[in-house]
């Protein structure tokens, strides 16, 4: 992710409840195989924790854990959207996951996303 093509983008859930604003660059992209990922449709973007800022909804939602519960997965109480994900990184900072298909700013299909081995791993 080049340091460069970092811009503040908006997303939200589907019905709104929860909202965030993110400072992040969209080259770098992921698409990941694994189990959870697979299933969601997941685009992912990984910011510093310290770049995310939720506007809007922080009771809206409820958290989701699996594996080695490293990862707080936060989905919208109301729609069932999962805009983003709490995690730590190998180098043990904090980061959020943002599901770029729930930015608000950014047309569909403009971007383009590495497919990644989750799933082996
Ligand atoms: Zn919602």
């Amino acid at each position: 992710m080049s340091e460069t093509s970092v811009k503040t983008h908006a997303g939200s859930c589907h019905c709104g409840a929860v909202a965030y604003e993110v400072d992040v660059g969209l080259d770098g992209l992921v698409e990941c195989n694994c189990s959870h990922c697979y299933r969601k449709g997941f685009v992912l973007a990984f910011a510093p924790r310290s770049a995310f800022r939720l506007t809007k909804g922080e009771g809206e939602m409820t958290s989701y854990f699996f594996n080695q519960h490293k990862i707080d997965h936060r989905f919208c109480k109301t729609c069932g959207v999962q805009p983003f994900g709490y995690g730590v990184g190998p180098d043990g900072a904090e980061v959020a996951a943002i599901n770029i298909r729930t930015l608000t700013d950014i047309e569909p299909w403009t971007w383009t996303a590495q497919r990644v081995d989750g799933r082996s791993f």
